[in-house]
């Protein structure tokens, strides 16, 4: 993780049709296992980061599907129309903060999560590290 001091992260869809630019830390790095995340990160837990929306500039413009989420929110979450690349999630209730989806950062990889959400859809299968402060819903 980065040591504090000005953070700059890029990202973008696979295909190239959306791009943008992080301008701050995350608040918090997830997993999580709620249903929904795992129709999109195709029946795995996904990795998000929770960041300030005003610190997220979007070059392109992305299709976007409103739900109502299992943690009562109304979300919208965005996508490209093009490669179907999952990128961003905004609960309606919440103008400060948004959820971007960690993979489409072009360095995923320097992205760590310490906590996982929504134990309690996790299937039996799934391994959770019990050295991650674990939820079994949403966090309070
Ligand atoms: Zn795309
Ligand atoms: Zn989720």
């Amino acid at each position: 993780m980065d040591g504090g001091g000005a953070m700059h992260r890029t990202g973008g869809c696979r295909c190239g049709a959306i791009r943008y630019t992080l301008s701050a830390a995350p608040v918090a790095t997830r997993l999580c296992w709620c249903r929904d995340c795992q129709y999109w990160a195709t029946g795995n837990a996904a990795v998000n980061i929770i960041v300030p929306r005003a610190a997220v500039a979007v070059e392109g413009t992305p299709r976007a599907w409103e739900s109502l989420a299992d943690s009562g929110h109304h979300m919208r979450r965005a996508f490209c129309g093009d490669c179907g690349t999952q990128l961003f999630s905004e609960a309606l209730e919440n103008t400060e903060s948004m959820v971007i989806r960690v993979g489409t950062l072009d360095d995923a990889s320097a992205v760590v999560p310490d906590v996982v959400i929504w134990t309690d859809s996790a299937p039996a299968w799934a391994h959770i590290d019990p050295a991650m402060t674990a939820w079994p819903r949403q966090p309070a």
